[in-house]
């Protein structure tokens, strides 16, 4: 031990080593030093030899300067909120990674002047939502919720159904965040029926808007009614449809699904949705609609303290403009397809991990097409390797039902197989060292 400690090697020496020098030029310092200090610290203690330094120093730096890591989405979860919500496409991964630099985002090459910060994604969002008289990007839906509700109805009524008054997720409410801007709230109808002679009787002078709030985590059935889009469009004030998952037109897989083109078409004056769900972008907020509305949020002092940066901007007009998203191709994959690939698997397992493929119920998640389900296919596992994948590199989150883990496939792209295949084994492998 104490042999040990007087030739542990000191710090500055270790730093030297060429490997970890290139590690710091990738990840900065700090984190190849912390990297060091533990080391040493093993040294010291004399669970490794000095000559080992070096080398398990490297093998404790972080691969990047950002301890969050890509993980294997296999709950079947498409939108998963605690996963993030959308994967990229690579297209917008791309033009992320150009963006990232100095950037013409509020410059015009062409004048060599300012140009309008956006324009182009705001452009391809347009042409994404023809229905749509004037386009603008926010931080989130909740900020473009926020941002029509201040601009429009600050001191003023906003009517709104009680069967819509929406809790997310995390407590997040939509009726609190209405009342928080400086709205009062008109409830109507009861936490199951409500007609269109309610908001009749609600809508008055100081009623500012009505809104209609898609309820995108939750189904109500049995005795109920809502009032459509197209008939509060009768009303005489604007109404405001803020339908959450950001699709812009409708899907055939999600029949009940609302939809930006269809809310504007059935005569929604400002259509509020997230990017990040259904739509298979970045992290946004869409306010879509007519163009003399629209131009009045824009123009907002409020809107600024909401607005989007380059990265954002540069994500949602690869998303607009490029290859189908992840997200939406995930809605139209075939269960078969996933049933091959799912016994593919566990051919390649069945000699380390008692595995079996079973079919399997996907669902959107994250706030859209609530109750629906799609048909999938899952590698079931025993339940004791959820942990383990869940620590291994990369992580692998399933879910555990019936006591076995199921890697729901709709959610893994093809591409992941054989990564998620050496996960399993190894995974299965460090139980098996625990149990022996
Ligand atoms: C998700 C959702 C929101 C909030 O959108 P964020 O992008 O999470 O801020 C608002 N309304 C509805 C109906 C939603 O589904």
């Amino acid at each position: 031990m104490t042999d040990q400690r007087r030739s542990t090697p000191r710090t500055d020496h270790v730093l030297a080593d060429p490997h970890l020098q290139e590690a710091a030029r990738r990840v900065g310092d700090r984190l190849v030093k912390g990297a060091v200090r533990e080391a040493l610290q093993r040294c010291r203690a004399g669970d490794i030899s000095p000559a080992e330094v070096a080398d398990v120093a490297l093998e404790l730096v972080p691969v990047s300067a950002s301890s969050m890591r890509p993980v294997l989405n296999a709950t079947g979860v498409i939108v998963h909120t605690n996963l993030g919500r959308a994967p990229l496409s690579d297209a917008a991964v791309e033009a992320v990674r150009v963006a990232a630099g100095a950037t013409d985002v509020e410059l015009d090459l062409e004048t060599g002047r300012r140009g309008r910060r956006g324009r182009s994604a705001m452009a391809a969002l347009a042409a994404a939502v023809p229905d749509a008289g004037g386009v603008h990007v926010v931080n989130n839906g909740a900020a473009a919720l926020a941002l029509v509700t201040c601009a429009l109805a600050m001191g003023r009524n906003v009517v709104v159904a009680r069967g819509e008054m929406v809790e997310i997720g995390d407590g997040f409410r939509i009726p609190e965040l209405v009342e928080s801007v400086g709205a009062r709230l008109r409830e109507v109808g009861t936490t199951n029926r409500v007609r269109l002679a309610d908001y009749e009787r609600a809508v008055d002078e100081d009623t500012a808007f009505v809104l209609k709030v898609h309820p995108s985590n939750f189904v109500v059935s049995g005795f109920t009614s809502s009032v459509s889009v197209a008939e509060l469009s009768t009303l005489p004030v604007p109404v405001v449809a803020d339908i959450g998952s950001g699709l812009l037109a409708p899907h055939p897989r999600l029949p009940d699904e609302p939809s930006a083109s269809a809310a504007l078409r059935a005569g929604a004056d400002l259509v509020t949705a997230s990017g990040d769900k259904l739509l298979g972008g970045p992290q946004c907020g869409l306010l879509l609609g007519r163009a003399d509305l629209v131009e009045s949020l824009r123009r907002h002092p409020f809107a600024r303290a909401l607005r989007v940066d380059k990265l954002t901007l540069a994500a949602l007009e690869a998303t607009l403009t490029g290859p189908t998203p992840p997200v939406v191709a995930a809605l139209s994959v075939s269960a078969d397809d996933l049933m091959v690939r799912a016994e593919k698997l566990v051919a390649e397992l069945s000699e380390s991990v008692p595995a079996s493929a079973v079919p399997s119920s996907a669902a959107v998640g994250g706030g859209g097409a609530p109750g629906v389900e799609i048909p999938s296919a899952a590698v079931a596992l025993p339940a004791s390797l959820a942990r383990p994948l869940r620590l291994g590199e990369p992580p692998v989150v399933g879910y555990v039902t019936r006591d076995r883990l199921l890697l729901d496939l709709l959610t893994v792209p093809e591409s992941q197989d054989v990564l998620l295949a050496e996960a399993v084994r190894r995974a299965a492998g460090s139980t098996e060292q625990r149990e022996a």
